[in-house]
């Protein structure tokens, strides 16, 4: 077959459509790519789920505000002071669009994935976690000093419930425990079951932390709401640029931990001691764990991006994506060929994010072609979550094997996937 059914199906995503509310504004609509062919062609961007395009109203914002920059909790001048001001209200935005609890705190971090590692050293002692073999690396991995349990892969939202219920039910009932799920998976976009499994969780006297880093993009999250423990995010996704994310949520395990970093910022006060060392009182808020000067641009961009999702409305934005989808979802069954993967079956509830076979093709060398003959850019591979997408493959989730691009001959099963992925600018 040729690439050319299933490339049509993904670039029809790239226009706006009549039938919803038009996308935001985001940088990066009008570059053109070279092709292969020959000639130029406007860059479709279906990739996301990886890093979405900063929307303009964030750039806006942030050139706005960049003259004016200066050090955070620091300076006695009037731009040190604007910009504490502005710090501290965009914790206060974020908070607001995560629809914390009143003594949940916000702690600006670089991505889901350092804020995910920042929980997992504010662990009490003796913790156990509970993870699902599903889960993106970020959520997968930062537990190495706790006692992990990981969950089979369940096959229904419901069996995601009985799955940890029952390992809950088998723990140890005295210590703390922590349950990490992710909110919409970064593989398939399959909306998981947060209430419940928080309910769950919380029966069984353990916490759980919400990977919201493909969720908060696409779909509301409410904390209090939804009753997690904490919610991690990244800006990159989140249509701000690189090198920001959040931990949100309970205080009282961060306010107990170690500084995640020791420096400046963190500590309220520090004395020589006569035997020669040295003491400090840490701060117990956010600070505790924001050592060191902060991305005060990339939190203002974050806060920036949480206000434009909220005035535009998840509404029509879910809408929107819901319609789009359902678009690539029908173009890919048109070609026989293709396989969409998924974990919890064709009706699942989704957002923007979709993976794909194309028996005969290897899947980078079908991404690449998407890329050099068409000017779309897909991801391909194992998506940082290699037991799934192993699994969803058809094969077993301690298979070995590299994120790379091992060949398929035509019939054989693929050993790595397609993403298209897409969002409130498409
Ligand atoms: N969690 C999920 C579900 C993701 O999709 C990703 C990134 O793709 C992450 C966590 C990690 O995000 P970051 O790379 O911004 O830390």
């Amino acid at each position: 077959m040729s690439a050319r059914p299933a490339a049509t199906a993904a670039a029809t995503t790239a226009t706006a459509d009549p039938c919803c509310a038009a996308p935001l504004p985001v940088l990066g609509r009008d570059v053109t790519v070279p092709l292969v062919t020959g000639g130029e062609v406007t860059y479709a961007a279906l990739d996301y789920a990886a890093s979405a395009p900063a929307l303009q109203r964030v750039w806006d914002d942030v050139a706005a505000y960049a003259p004016y920059y200066g050090s955070v909790h620091r300076g006695a001048g009037y731009l040190s002071q604007l910009s504490t001001d502005l710090f501290e209200n965009s914790r206060a935005a974020v908070a607001a669009f995560l629809g914390c609890r009143e003594d949940d705190q916000v702690v600006f971090t670089r991505s889901t994935t350092d804020s995910l590692n920042l929980l997992a050293a504010a662990l009490p002692a003796d913790c156990q976690v509970f993870v699902f073999e599903t889960e993106h690396h970020a959520s997968l991995l930062p537990w190495r000093d706790a006692r992990v349990t990981y969950l089979d892969a369940p096959r229904t939202p419901d069996e995601a419930v009985r799955n940890l219920e029952r390992a809950l039910a088998a723990r140890d009932p005295h210590g703390p425990a922590l349950v990490c799920v992710t909110g919409a998976s970064n593989v398939t976009g399959e909306l998981w079951p947060v209430r419940e499994l928080a309910a769950a969780a919380h029966a069984h006297g353990a916490r759980i932390v919400l990977d919201a880093a493909q969720l908060a993009p696409h779909h509301p999250v409410d904390i209090a709401a939804s009753d997690v423990d904490w919610v991690a995010f990244s800006g990159h996704k989140l249509y701000a640029p690189f090198g920001s994310g959040v931990l949100a949520g309970r205080a009282d395990w961060l306010r107990a931990a170690e500084p995640y970093l020791a420096g400046g910022g963190a500590s309220r006060a520090v004395a020589r001691r006569a035997d020669g060392g040295v003491d400090v009182e840490w701060h117990e808020t956010a600070a505790r764990h924001e050592a060191g000067s902060p991305n005060v641009i990339g939190a203002y961009a974050v806060a920036s991006a949480c206000k434009a999702l909220t005035e535009a409305g998840f509404e029509s934005l879910v809408a929107r994506e819901r319609h789009l989808i359902e678009k690539v979802r029908a173009g890919l069954a048109e070609v026989p060929e293709v396989r969409v993967l998924s974990l919890f079956g064709d009706d699942a509830p989704r957002v923007g994010v979709l993976s794909f076979v194309v028996d005969g093709w290897n899947s980078s060398h079908f991404a690449a072609a998407l890329s050099a003959e068409y000017g779309i850019g897909v991801r391909d591979g194992l998506f940082c979550a290699h037991p799934l997408v192993r699994t969803l493959l058809g094969g077993a989730p301690d298979e070995p094997g590299e994120c790379g691009a091992p060949e398929a001959a035509p019939g054989e099963r693929s050993l790595n996937a397609i993403r298209v992925s897409f969002g409130a600018g498409t």
